[in-house]
């Protein structure tokens, strides 16, 4: 049995529905799949529903944009519960902080004679949580880029002319918030985002989890972050961070983890559930 703990959906920045993500899951012979779209849990009760009948074990999450120490970093949140009302006010936030990077990038790619319109960009987003790959779709469907290489390499790569910096999250921050929800905090793909430094710091503020596996993990990668995953007792998770068909093929399928990673991150998250109901102990009791 196999897991894809990274995916994506139109509900963030990917291209298939739940139902087509979990239908080209069943096809590659997987038992188990997360949803991890960025900032948001909205994708979830489809695609819960859509294992349910497709007889596939669905793990919630979602990827939040963090930061520490200056560091950008992506935390995953799994078995996060999807009602939690902080959890969903916080995205709302991130959700609307993500729309209003949208025009600001729209209004630098007007200053460049481009006449692009915020909405045409919304229209193809869709969604609550639009990202850069939507300003990329859009600039492509309008006739201003042939691809959406082009339109990164141009406009929308860190530094670019329309590039804009994304709101982050601290890192502390997110895996409270992660824990007060019920979930699982699991730093995504280190090996892409210059994180090692801080791990240590993740790892003493309550961080559960590392994903080794990973698409742009080489195997070297691979290993030095299972290595420190043994050093500091994280749970290994692992997945294809599949966007659909942004960047040509599809990447779900590519990335298999044994079933038996998701049974650790169950109990973890059974153990985060009953540490929220019993309360910890002082560190400094007073004294009767
Ligand atoms: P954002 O969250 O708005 O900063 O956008 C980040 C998303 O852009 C990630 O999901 C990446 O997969 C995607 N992305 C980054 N570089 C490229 C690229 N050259 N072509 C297509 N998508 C990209
Ligand atoms: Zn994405
Ligand atoms: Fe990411
Ligand atoms: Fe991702």
């Amino acid at each position: 049995m196999f897991a894809d703990l990274h995916l994506h959906t139109n509900f963030s920045d990917g291209t298939y529905t739940p139902e087509e993500l979990v239908m080209h899951a069943r096809r590659h012979g997987l038992s188990a799949v997360a949803l991890t779209d960025h900032d948001t849990v909205e994708g979830c009760a489809r695609m819960s529903a859509a294992c349910r009948q497709n007889g596939l074990e669905f793990v919630p999450g979602s990827e939040l944009t963090a930061e520490l120490d200056g560091v950008e970093l992506h935390l995953i949140g799994y078995f996060i519960d999807t009602e939690h009302p902080r959890l969903l006010g916080e995205m709302a936030k991130f959700q609307s902080v993500r729309q209003n990077r949208i025009r600001e990038m729209v209004a630098r790619l007007n200053k460049l004679n481009i006449p692009l319109e915020a909405e045409a960009v919304f229209a193809i987003a869709n969604c609550r949580s639009p990202g850069r790959p939507h300003v990329g779709r859009a600039l492509v469907q309008a006739g201003f880029c042939a691809t959406l290489d082009e339109a990164f390499e141009r406009f929308l790569k860190k530094h670019r002319p329309a590039w804009v910096p994304k709101f982050k999250i601290s890192a502390v921050d997110a895996m409270a918030l992660i824990h007060e929800a019920g979930g699982v905090a699991v730093l995504a793909h280190p090996g892409l985002n210059r994180s090692d430094d801080v791990i240590p710091l993740l790892v003493e503020a309550g961080m559960d989890g590392i994903e080794c596996y990973h698409t742009k993990h080489t195997p070297s990668t691979c290993e030095r972050y299972l290595a420190v995953a043994e050093q500091s007792h994280l749970i290994v998770t692992g997945g294809s961070d599949c966007h659909g068909l942004n960047k040509g093929k599809p990447l779900i399928g590519t990335i298999k983890l044994p079933y038996s990673h998701v049974l650790e991150l169950k109990s973890r998250a059974d153990e985060v559930r009953r540490s929220r109901l019993t309360p910890r102990p002082l560190a400094n009791p007073p004294v009767s």
